[in-house]
């Protein structure tokens, strides 16, 4: 875990001032270290084994992508608004300065699903909720969250009370 650690690049004040924004793509081009990222991001994962792999839009993607075909499940895109193309539900959540908004295709999920959220990083919380709210509003069940990073400070996981919760590393 410290290799990883050690491959996430601090880029201080991006993308605006006061934020330390953790730079995966230093890890993601190490063979080692994504390969190392996606066990650490599938394995608590394994048993049970969700139904399918949702991934949050972008670097959800990346991650989610990978882990899904780890488990030999499907996966399951998460996307800002205007990028599927089919039917969305949509769920819209509060930024420090005003809302985002996420969607995902009203017939992505099948009602009985075990679904896991995956995606690069833990901060205050909002994106990985509206994902959960998504998923049961398809009427499908959390399996559980899992990402690489948490930013413990911003207390994320207090918005997602009742959901497993599991990030690799910790700040
Ligand atoms: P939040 O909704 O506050 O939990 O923010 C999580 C989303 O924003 C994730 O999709 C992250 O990729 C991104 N994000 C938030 N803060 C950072 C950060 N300090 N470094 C990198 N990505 C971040």
């Amino acid at each position: 875990m410290e290799a990883l650690r050690r491959l996430i690049r601090e880029v201080p004040d991006f993308p605006k001032p006061g934020i330390l924004f953790k730079d995966i793509t230093t890890l993601l081009k190490d063979a080692d270290g994504f390969r190392a990222a996606v066990d650490a991001v599938t394995d608590p994962y394994r048993d049970p084994r969700p139904d399918v792999v949702v991934g949050i839009e972008s670097r959800g993607f990346i991650l989610g992508a990978a882990v899904a075909d780890r488990l030999g499940v499907g996966f399951v895109p998460v996307r800002k608004p205007g990028k599927l193309p089919w039917r969305t539900m949509q769920a819209t959540y509060d930024l420090e300065y005003g809302s985002d908004t996420l969607e995902i295709h009203e017939d992505a999920l099948a009602a009985s699903q075990r679904a896991l959220i995956v995606d690069d990083l833990l901060a205050t919380g909002g994106t990985a909720q509206a994902s959960v709210a998504l998923v049961k509003r398809c009427g499908a069940r959390v399996a559980g969250l899992s990402f690489l990073v948490e930013l413990t400070a911003l207390e994320g996981r207090g918005r997602l009370a009742g959901e497993r919760v599991v990030a690799a590393l910790q700040y």
